[in-house]
């Protein structure tokens, strides 16, 4: 009996992982094919001066609507790109995109100082891609320093010498860099000072977490005390609530994220928002 159970289990495995692996196969398959058939778009999340209450930024989200399979989430397609190489080809559109909607909304008199785009850690293995980002920048009239570079602490802890490095030659060119979900990756603090790096994104789940009265307050707060004496300009992400907003302030993170003041639009709801 037992046995059987096993065998059985066996085959469930089976045919479940099969069945992922050919949703994973479907999604890159489609995704292939997703740029020339314009599927892919580009969001853009704003950031606010959490002192002056005012648009500071916008951070690129890519989005993608298939016709068989829909509204897939980045969450989702995003790894799938990185294991079959398509972010390459997709990061390139990505950055192009926002940069042009960037200069669009900056002309249209939206008051931004950089936007944030994310760069996937397999991108950096490009050995091109700096020079490719330098020409697309120059193209649409635009100095490195208004695009912030969000990567994964991931990145920073596979490979730590070289990556630093890697890093180090994009802020020579006026880069900014920024560590996306910041607090997950558990990377030491004692390295955090070494790191060529500008901004500091505290991670959503850390915003989740402020309560009042709550402990891990002290932990946020920690984090955004560190930070600030190592030089580093401070984001918090998912902020949904005034209670986190105020707490966010009080403690003076800089700029704040989140549904709280909008979720991800279009270049033109920016524009029509936020244009003066
Ligand atoms: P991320 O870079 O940490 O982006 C923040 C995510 O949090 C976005 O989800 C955003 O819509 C969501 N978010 C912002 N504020 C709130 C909030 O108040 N509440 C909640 N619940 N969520 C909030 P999104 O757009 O689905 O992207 C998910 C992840 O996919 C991103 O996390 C990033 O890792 C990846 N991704 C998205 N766009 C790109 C891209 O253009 N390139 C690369 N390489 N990765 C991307
Ligand atoms: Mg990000
Ligand atoms: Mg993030
Ligand atoms: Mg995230």
């Amino acid at each position: 009996q037992a046995k059987d159970l096993g065998k059985n289990n066996f085959c469930y495995y089976t045919s479940e992982l099969s069945s992922q692996i050919q949703k994973k196969l479907a999604i890159d398959m489609a995704l292939h094919n997703a740029l020339e058939k314009n599927e892919i778009y580009m969001l853009f999340q704003p950031q606010y001066d959490l002192q002056t209450q005012q648009i500071i930024s916008t951070e690129a989200l890519v989005r993608w609507e298939n016709a068989e399979l829909g509204f897939v989430p980045p969450d989702k397609f995003i790894p799938i790109a990185e294991d079959s190489g398509t972010i390459v080809s997709l990061g390139y559109f990505i950055f192009e995109e926002s940069c042009k909607a960037y200069k669009k909304m900056k002309e249209a008199g939206v008051d931004l100082q950089h936007i944030a785009i994310n760069v996937s850690s397999i991108q950096f293995k490009e050995p091109h891609l700096l020079d490719t980002f330098v020409s697309i920048v120059k193209r649409h009239n635009l100095h490195p320093s208004e695009i912030e570079i969000e990567i994964t602490e991931r990145f920073l802890m596979d490979n730590t010498i070289a990556n630093i490095n890697l890093l180090q030659s994009f802020r020579n060119y006026g880069f900014q860099i920024s560590i996306d979900d910041f607090g997950t990756g558990y990377s030491s603090m004692s390295y955090l000072k070494q790191l060529p790096i500008d901004t500091i994104k505290i991670d959503k789940s850390f915003v989740d977490d402020i309560a009042d009265g709550s402990s891990d307050n002290v932990i946020i707060e920690a984090m955004i005390a560190l930070s600030k004496t190592l030089g580093y300009q401070i984001v918090a992400e998912g902020i949904e609530t005034k209670e986190q907003e105020d707490f966010l302030g009080q403690t003076h993170c800089d700029i704040g994220q989140g549904y709280l003041f909008s979720k991800p639009i279009s270049s033109n709801e920016i524009i029509a928002r936020f244009s003066s």
